[in-house]
C-alpha cells in the first residue's frame, strides 16, 4: 500500500479514537485487582468505548472474538479475555483500539496486580521507559529504525529479550499499515526491509514487546496467544503517535 501521510484535520480525528483508547485504558486499569475475570474486563472495555461513541476495533479483526486484547504474565499479546482471574502478582498487559468516523487509535499498557515481584516490576519500569525513548526519536529527518534504536538502547542493558516476532506499525484508517516499526536497530533487520525518514503526517503505534528473558515466542492452541517460550514473564507498553514538524505528538494521551 505504501505509507500514507495524514492531513491534520485527520490527525484530529485520530486524537478523538486516542483520547477514547486512553479513557478507556484508564477506567480498565481502576478495576484491575484480584479476583476479577478478564472477561469481566472485556465487558468493561466494550461498555466504556461505546459510551463514548466509538467502537472496539479489534473485534472480529482478523477474526478475535473479544473486544480488548488482555495477555497474562508470559502471555506476550494477543490474549482472548476468558474466564481467568487476576491473582495478586500477576502482570496484565492491556492492549485496546478503538474506532472513531473510521479512524482507529491503538495503545497498551502493562499493570501490575495487587504487589508484583522486584523483577517484574522492573521489566514494566523498563519497557514503560524504552516506549518513551521510541517516542522521542520521533522527529522529522530520523528514519524508523531511529525508533527502535532507541528503544533497545534502554532495554539492551537489562539483557531483555526484545520480540522480534511482532512490531509497531503505521495506522489511520487501517489498524495496521504500513511501515513496520521494530523495537530493535537495522542489524537485526532483514535484507531489504524498507527504512523510510520520517516526515510530518505519519503516525505509527510504537509497541515494545519486552521479555525478562528470551526473545522468542510460540502461538498457543487457541491460535492467537502469543506466549515467551521459556515461561517467563513479558511486559508490553504502546502509543499511537504522529510525527509533526514540532516533534512528536502522542495521540493516545491526553
Ligand atoms: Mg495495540
Ligand atoms: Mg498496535
Amino acid at each position: 500500500m505504501g505509507i500514507e501521510l495524514k492531513t491534520s484535520d485527520e490527525i484530529a480525528v485520530m486524537r478523538e479514537a486516542g483520547l477514547v483508547v486512553y479513557q478507556v485504558l484508564e477506567e480498565l486499569e481502576k478495576l484491575v485487582e484480584p479476583g476479577i475475570t478478564l472477561e469481566e474486563l472485556d465487558q468493561a472495555a466494550k461498555r466504556e468505548t461505546e459510551k463514548r461513541g466509538a467502537t472496539c476495533a479489534f473485534k472480529d479483526l482478523y477474526g478475535f472474538p473479544k473486544h480488548i486484547c488482555i495477555s497474562v504474565n508470559d502471555q506476550v499479546v494477543h490474549g482472548i479475555p476468558g474466564k481467568r482471574k487476576l491473582l495478586d502478582g500477576d502482570l496484565v498487559k492491556l492492549d485496546h483500539g478503538a474506532v472513531v468516523r473510521g479512524w482507529y487509535g491503538d495503545s497498551a499498557r502493562t499493570v501490575p496486580v495487587g504487589k508484583v515481584s522486584a523483577e517484574a516490576h522492573k521489566l514494566l519500569e523498563v519497557t514503560r521507559e524504552s516506549l518513551e525513548a521510541g517516542i522521542r526519536a520521533m522527529v522529522v529527518g530520523n528514519r524508523i529504525s531511529d525508533i527502535g534504536a532507541a528503544v533497545e538502547a534502554v532495554v539492551a542493558p537489562h539483557g531483555y529479550g526484545i520480540v522480534r516476532d511482532y512490531v509497531g506499525h503505521g495506522i489511520g484508517k487501517r489498524p495496521h499499515e504500513d511501515p513496520q516499526v521494530p523495537n530493535y536497530g537495522p542489524a537485526l533487520w532483514g535484507r531489504g526491509q524498507p527504512n523510510p525518514r520520517l516526515r510530518a503526517g505519519l503516525v505509527l503505534a510504537v509497541e515494545p514487546m519486552i521479555n525478562i528473558g528470551t526473545h522468542e515466542t510460540r502461538t498457543l492452541g487457541d491460535g492467537w496467544t502469543v506466549v515467551t517460550r521459556d515461561g517467563k514473564y513479558s511486559a508490553h507498553f504502546e502509543h499511537t503517535i504522529a510525527v509533526t514538524e514540532t516533534g512528536p505528538e502522542v495521540l493516545t494521551r491526553p
